[in-house]
């Protein structure tokens, strides 16, 4: 599935969209350039599941892996019905920018991180194939000034 975003704004609103989508457990890989919009739609993905406003989303360049949870009760009503089994879920955000080798990325300990029931979003996930789980979501971002292409191949079965 392919999508049009012509500002950041839209990108987060598809990200939230996109949250709905996805199953409790998921890897998903972001793969772009510098400045193609990852981070971007991570805070809407983020801010989908409940687990932190964009805000409060910043790039783990430099701190390689940030977990949010969502609140257990946290949103109520507001919180879609396909999401409330995902409550108190957790989301992980990592970036393999700034990592050279697969030794460096090791360290990370994303094996761990896979076998958790949580929405694993990875920056630059294209870099290490051979380290990331079969099952997994691309989404690949094309730039051009302000637009954004931006395609979804769902490896894993589409919910809907
Ligand atoms: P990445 O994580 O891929 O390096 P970011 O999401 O951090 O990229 O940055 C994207 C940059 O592009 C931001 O400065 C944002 O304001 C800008 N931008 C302009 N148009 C868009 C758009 N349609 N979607 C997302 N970001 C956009
Ligand atoms: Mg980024």
């Amino acid at each position: 599935m392919i999508y049009h975003t012509e500002t950041e704004d839209e990108t987060i609103e598809l990200g939230e969209k996109l949250a709905t989508e996805l199953p409790p457990s998921a890897v998903v890989l972001l793969i772009g350039q510098l400045g193609a919009g990852k981070t971007t739609l991570a805070k809407g993905i983020v801010k989908g599941l409940g687990a932190a406003q964009p805000d409060d989303v910043s790039s783990p360049t430099f701190t390689l892996i940030h977990e949010y949870r969502a609140l257990p009760h946290g949103r109520g009503s507001e919180t879609p019905i396909q999401n409330r089994d995902r409550e108190g879920g957790l989301v992980y955000h990592i970036d393999l920018y700034r990592l050279d080798t697969a030794a460096q990325v090791a360290t990370l300990g994303l094996d761990e991180i896979f076998d958790r029931r949580a929405v694993v979003l990875i920056e630059w996930g294209e870099r290490f194939p051979e380290l990331m789980p079969e099952n997994h979501i691309k989404i690949r971002f094309r730039a051009t000034e302000d637009s954004r292409e931006i395609e979804v191949e769902w490896n894993q079965p589409s919910p809907l």
